[in-house]
């Protein structure tokens, strides 16, 4: 049995419209209290404007918010089979069955290809609401493909991280992803591309400790919780109290595991400006 299936459509739009929670026309700033009119939080990238707060943005709004306009989505007819038949407090394949009603994806990552200002690019996002955006075979299937695309065109791969780490409800299938991926990523090296990993809040787990920190440039949005471990687990294990600002991307930075922090309102010129200046386009 494959790892994973073959859809014949993604989810049809009556479906996906019917579950959709209406959204507020007035957002709370979390942080500064401040109350804002969704569409500006829109527009403005979902960043507050009065003290920068990061909201998390779904895999579709940053796929917007990097691409010039139109791009082309690969593998959207992924979906997990269930491999290991799990079920926890409840089965997997209900879980799968909401998060595909309440998204409109099959699986928790987006890829696309298209151009980032001018530069032809593959980009991966993940999406957080589904499962926690964790990774199991369908994430680490799509996320191999879009570096072998990016392979074959000649053209720089990005991957956003948004993740709580591997799936727990594949198992040791999920873990092998870490590996499949690098291993594509290494090849990705060796022909000379470009990698970007963005890491946005949060990164975690086998994301983390495998393709997140495996870019030419690790670049994080402010304040975003990236780590491996929770720090209650490294607390107990190390019997150690942690540090002020611990596994957030500003101590990262510090401490020598990321290049830059960048404030998201920035990223795409930051990227361009990257790339530009690793790669050649074909
Ligand atoms: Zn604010």
């Amino acid at each position: 049995m494959p790892w994973f299936k073959k859809e014949k459509t993604p989810i049809a739009a009556s479906t996906m419209t019917a579950v959709r929670v209406p959204e507020g026309l007035w957002v709370k700033c979390p942080s500064c209290a401040q109350v804002i009119y969704n569409k500006d939080l829109q527009a403005n990238v979902h960043v507050c404007p009065k003290c920068a707060h990061h909201f998390r943005m779904s895999a579709t709004e940053r796929l917007r918010s990097l691409f010039d306009g139109e791009w082309q989505e690969h593998d959207a007819g992924l979906a997990s089979s269930d491999p290991l038949d799990f079920t926890d407090t409840k089965p997997y394949r209900d879980r799968l069955r909401a998060s595909q009603a309440a998204t409109g994806l099959l699986d928790a990552v987006i890829v696309g290809s298209g151009t980032l200002d001018g530069l032809p690019v593959v980009i991966a996002a993940m999406e957080y609401s589904f499962i926690g955006g964790s990774m199991g075979v369908v994430m680490g299937e799509k996320i191999t493909r879009a570096i072998e695309r990016g392979l074959a065109s000649r053209t720089p791969v990005i991957v956003v991280s948004c993740s709580g780490g591997a799936r727990m409800m594949e198992g040791a299938l999920s873990l092998m992803q870490m590996a499949k991926i690098s291993a594509a990523l290494a090849r990705l090296d060796r022909a000379g591309l470009p990698y970007l990993s963005i890491l946005t809040d949060p990164t975690t787990g086998g994301v983390t400790a495998s393709f997140a920190m495996l870019g030419d440039l690790n670049i994080a949005e402010p304040k975003a919780l990236i780590g491996f471990a929770g720090p209650r687990v490294i607390e107990q294990t190390i019997r150690q109290k942690l540090p002020e600002g611990f596994q957030r991307s500003e101590f990262l930075l510090a401490h020598g595991l990321l290049d830059a922090v960048v404030d998201r309102r920035e990223l795409k010129a930051t990227i361009a400006r990257a790339l530009r200046f690793m790669h050649e386009p074909a």
